[in-house]
């Protein structure tokens, strides 16, 4: 077993050297909190992008997807409440001017135990005043308050203004839902955990509108497939709970919200929101724009502002949420990424068991048939069992070895990354193996 405190040193050290994650600008010394993917760290993420919008829109009738701007108008943002409330309470060392959030007051206490020993915190603290979230820009060639725009600090918000072109066009009746994964920036004040908390990270979220009455019902029912659906990509359930918001917690638009919390190395954090936001955001931007945002009710005979169920997750948290999970090191210190086969950055890796005797053409060219479907790896380089580390280190879920006796019976063998198990089957019949043990995305 890793000890806790070094788990998270272990996780960041190797998604940098196996390519999963680095910091940005890492040559300038890096842009504070803001992190890159690297090579397997963008098929991760990929694949469970690609995962959740099947489960949310592609095998779904009652909901379609969106893609909306990045750069948003204050007025979008007046209206949401985002540019009066999307503030946390600041505070700053009188010392240093380093800033820290008044309600992570533990926070404050180390960094003076750390940087100014001796000295009274209250004598050397600035009092709290609100700071807004929000990255600000200019549009056009001239910086002034008339030019302002936003990058958006959620995607919901572009779902909400397209509410209604997405009713006309698409024809949906509720209870339907509007989908978008993206990214949305936000300028914590302490970011942090590695890719937990940063400033630039990627959302997955979900708006369902559905009939007043019937809140409460769907709220539930998200709540529950939210649970599930990381289950079912292999999250353990012990390190996986629901916690539903105290009404101080609660943000100013909703009248319920739960959290999907993981347990991660640094202790139980959110990994996705379900909120009812009621009838808050059409409300608001029908009252702000002047454009009826209702909906006609045809089996009710009447119009009205639907309410909405949000289940918002953040794609950078669910990545490391992962790999955490799937972090496993053996007795022999060799580390095993057990991710969900469907979730692996490469599903196979073929080698030859020697760099000779025309093994590497056959592995080669089975490598090569094989990249058509999926994302395989190929390594001449070391021992097999040097290779099928390397390999179990990223998480490949199967590796396959040419040998002498394949150039006879075109058979390879084929080693399961949790078994262990080594089978042997016709090269012909690979693909196939492959297909059937693997769901393909
Ligand atoms: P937190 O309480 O952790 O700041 P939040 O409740 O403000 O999060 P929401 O506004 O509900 O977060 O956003 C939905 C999801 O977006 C969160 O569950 C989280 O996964 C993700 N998210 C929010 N802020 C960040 C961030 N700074 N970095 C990475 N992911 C984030």
């Amino acid at each position: 077993m890793v000890e806790i405190a070094d788990k998270m040193a272990k996780v960041v050290s190797l998604c940098k050297r196996r390519g999963f994650v680095y910091p940005s600008a890492e040559i300038y010394g890096g842009t504070g909190s803001v992190w890159d993917f690297g090579p397997l760290g963008v098929e991760l993420k990929q694949n469970l992008k690609k995962l959740w919008w099947r489960d949310m829109v592609q095998r779904r009738s009652d909901i379609v997807g969106l893609d909306t701007a990045i750069i948003t108008r204050p007025e979008v943002l007046r209206a949401s409440g985002h540019e009066k409330g999307f503030v946390d309470p600041l505070v700053e060392c009188k010392v240093c001017h380093e800033r820290f959030r008044a309600d992570h007051y533990h926070l404050v206490e180390s960094h003076f135990a750390e940087c100014h020993k001796g000295k009274e915190i209250k004598d050397n603290i600035t009092p709290a005043r609100a700071f807004n979230l929000m990255f600000k820009t200019f549009m056009g060639p001239v910086d002034s308050d008339d030019n302002i725009a936003y990058l958006r600090p959620e995607t919901a918000q572009g779902i909400f203004l397209n509410f209604k072109n997405v009713l006309e066009s698409s024809r949906q009746k509720i209870p339907f839902g509007i989908a978008q994964i993206g990214k949305s920036f936000r300028n914590e004040i302490t970011p942090g955990n590695f890719i937990f908390r940063t400033r630039e990270f990627e959302q997955a979220e979900l708006e369902y509108f559905v009939r007043p009455s019937d809140a409460e019902h769907y709220y539930k029912q998200w709540i529950e497939a939210r649970f599930r659906w990381y289950c079912m990509l292999g999250i353990k359930k012990e390190n996986l709970r629901l916690r539903p918001h105290t009404t101080e917690e609660l943000a100013h638009y909703a009248i319920a919200a739960t959290d999907v919390e993981y347990k991660f190395p640094f202790g139980w954090s959110e990994l996705e929101g379900i909120a009812n936001r009621q009838d808050y955001d059409l409300q608001t931007h029908e009252n702000h724009s002047g454009r009826d945002l209702k909906y006609f009710d045809e089996e009710l005979g009447k119009k009205f502002w639907p309410y909405v169920i949000e289940p918002a997750g953040g794609v950078d948290r669910m990545v490391l949420a992962f790999i955490v999970d799937a972090y496993e090191e053996m007795e022999d210190n060799e580390v095993v990424l057990r991710f969900d086969p469907r979730l692996a950055p490469i599903k196979v890796a073929v080698f030859p068991l020697v760099k000779k005797d025309k093994l590497p053409d056959v592995a080669k060219q089975l490598y090569d048939e094989l990249k058509k479907d999926f994302m395989v790896a190929y390594d001449e380089a070391g021992s097999v069992g040097r290779r099928y580390r390397r390999q179990d280190e990223i998480g490949t879920p199967w590796c396959i070895t040419v040998d002498f006796d394949s150039l006879k019976d075109n058979c390879v063998t084929i080693r399961d990354r949790d078994s262990r198990k080594q089978e042997r089957i016709k090269i012909a019949k690979v693909k196939e193996y492959l297909e059937s043990r693997l769901e393909k995305l």
